[in-house]
């Protein structure tokens, strides 16, 4: 069966919810192990289905927009999903109670307990209201983003299509571009500031309510984080700051050489070559085949994996009208199906869509066999890992896209992973700032991101750009507005990944199993556990970074960067 044939019906939300009542009153109602296991199946069972359609919606919305049925159904999802949302607590608050936890334990993981109860700990009806407001505010954030109209070079643009022109070769029409960028967020400063304000204050207003001292390890509960809090992130964060950032300010001198320049201000920083950045030497059509040969080449299971994909059609790639921006992986579990979407532009991004995104969709392939909905996927710092490092273990295959231009795919590729983890710890120590003081005026906050962009990422040149420098370059950094405290895990699962770019090196097939066995687990398991089946060191023990650097420090001192 092809995705095309995929049936789709709407879950009438009444009928699903009578059904999913039905089915929770004789779980807590069973009189047996066998009894209360079955209908927890049961249960299981429907939520799958409802969220398999509801996924169908999703994709097919997102590959034509224009079409209407599904553009009608998707604002019946919308309406829908809190619903299913508080069956599954009502569902999670069954399986705690019931005499057979250890039952439901021995069968599921303790991983299933352990995240029902977290929901459950960050989640109370007191709050639906402060929940409303804060989806709100987030709109009303993308929304003032997304409404930029900035008259550049003589067209109004939207801010995307300011990012050409901050990558152009000439350094005055980079600068030019950098300041109406900015110039945008300065203008809106006000607005930017009164949403942020009310943002942290609602969620303040919550946690208190959750019985928490602040937002801060509600916020975690609410990520799932059953094994490490803000403590262990503190001393994780330190050892960026003590290993990485001295090895990035010397990658930042290597650029301004490369690129013929005394010291790189704020607008260089995204030029990395003089010659251009590495692109694919093809059509999508001809990328799609080698990404089959490659992925035929790499494992047995990467072979199944790709061929699935390529013959139930469950690969949307290319750039189509109507079609939603961006990219994504998601699975459709009734139909054991990933699906990968995105729009090919013709930029090296195109590749990273085949190994990053097939990384998430390799995972939840390999994962399959699990039927519990929380199992497909793990928590967003481990759910990385399979995607960043299916991005290095397919190193061996980029020759066949990028040809003459490898080294310089490959060069960037690593220093790339580097450059960005001193950035994503700052928009974490900011974060916890913020919810640390509530009471802070954006004034505040704003001279407190100044300090920390100064000790992470020392070389960081505003120039004369005065709003930058009073600390309002994060106003474009969407997930603080949106998914608090989730950047850091983006910087976490980069140094599990790093570590395979290492041992796929060094060790080639055992880091293959490894790597296998580690998406197999799927959401199975917390973070840490995943890491170390994996055979990879933890990230938050002090040792993990600096021992990881001399093999990547090796790699880029190989390489004469000037004639790339
Ligand atoms: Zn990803």
């Amino acid at each position: 069966m092809k995705f095309n044939d995929y049936k789709y019906e709407r879950p009438e939300m009444k009928e699903v919810k009578a059904k999913a009542q039905e089915i929770l009153k004789t779980m807590e109602k069973a009189e047996s192990r066998e009894a209360f296991l079955e209908s927890m199946d049961e249960f299981i069972k429907l939520r799958l289905y409802v969220e398999s359609m509801f996924q169908l919606v999703s994709i097919r919305h997102s590959i034509d927009t224009r079409d209407e049925f599904y553009d009608k159904e998707s604002d019946y999802v919308d309406m829908a999903m809190p619903e299913l949302q508080d069956l599954v607590t009502s569902f999670y608050h069954v399986i705690l109670d019931t005499p057979y936890k250890g039952d439901v334990e021995e069968k599921y993981g303790k991983h299933l307990l352990n995240l029902a109860e977290l929901s459950i700990k960050a989640f109370k009806p007191e709050i639906i209201e402060d929940m409303q407001e804060e989806n709100k505010l987030s709109s009303e954030y993308s929304k003032l983003v997304a409404s930029a109209s900035i008259l550049f070079e003589g067209e109004e643009r939207n801010l995307s299509g300011l990012v050409p022109f901050m990558e152009n070769p000439d350094r005055a029409v980079r600068k030019a571009a950098y300041e109406a960028y900015s110039g945008f967020f300065r203008d809106h400063e006000k607005e930017f500031d009164r949403i942020y304000d009310e943002l942290v204050k609602v969620r303040h207003q919550m946690a208190r309510k959750l019985g928490y001292e602040n937002y801060v390890q509600m916020s975690y509960d609410g990520l799932l984080r059953t094994e490490y809090g803000p403590e262990e992130v503190r001393t994780y964060r330190e050892a960026i700051l003590n290993h990485i950032v001295p090895l990035v300010v010397k990658l930042r001198e290597r650029q301004a050489n490369r690129l013929g320049l005394d010291e790189l201000k704020y607008y260089d920083e995204a030029i990395e070559f003089t010659t251009g950045n590495a692109t694919p030497k093809g059509s999508p059509e001809w990328i799609i085949d080698n990404g089959r040969t490659m992925y035929e080449e790499l494992s047995k299971e990467t072979k199944e994996f790709f061929d699935f994909m390529v013959e139930h059609e469950l690969l949307d790639l290319v750039t189509k009208k109507g079609k939603q921006a961006g990219g994504y992986c998601t699975y459709i579990p009734d139909f054991k199906s990933p699906f990968i979407f995105s729009n090919f532009n013709g930029t090296s991004g195109d590749i990273d869509v085949l190994t990053h995104e097939a990384g998430h969709a390799f995972q939840v392939f390999s994962s399959r066999h699990y039927e519990v909905p929380e199992y497909s996927f793990p928590t967003y710092e481990a759910c990385e890992i399979h995607s960043m490092s299916m991005e290095f273990f397919t190193w061996p295959w980029m020759e066949n896209f990028f040809k003459e231009e490898t080294d310089k795919y490959k060069f960037s590729h690593l220093q790339g992973t580097l450059l960005f983890l001193p950035y994503g710890v700052t928009v974490d120590e900011f974060q916890h700032f913020v919810y640390e003081n509530p009471e802070a005026t954006p004034e505040e906050r704003k001279l407190k991101w100044r300090e920390i962009e100064k000790k992470y990422l020392p070389l960081k040149n505003y120039e004369d750009n005065d709003f930058y420098n009073r600390g309002g370059f994060w106003f474009k950094q969407l997930h603080i507005f949106t998914a608090p405290f989730y950047y850091i895990d983006y910087t976490l699962a980069q140094v599990c990944a790093l570590q395979y770019f290492i041992r796929s090196r060094n060790e080639g097939k055992k880091a293959w199993d490894d790597y296998v066995a580690l998406c197999k687990e799927g959401g199975s398991k917390p973070f840490l556990e995943l890491v170390e089946l994996a055979g990879l060191k933890n990230p938050f023990l002090p040792e993990t970074i600096p021992s990881i650097l001399p093999d990547i420090e090796a790699y880029l001192d190989s390489v004469d960067d000037t004639k790339l």
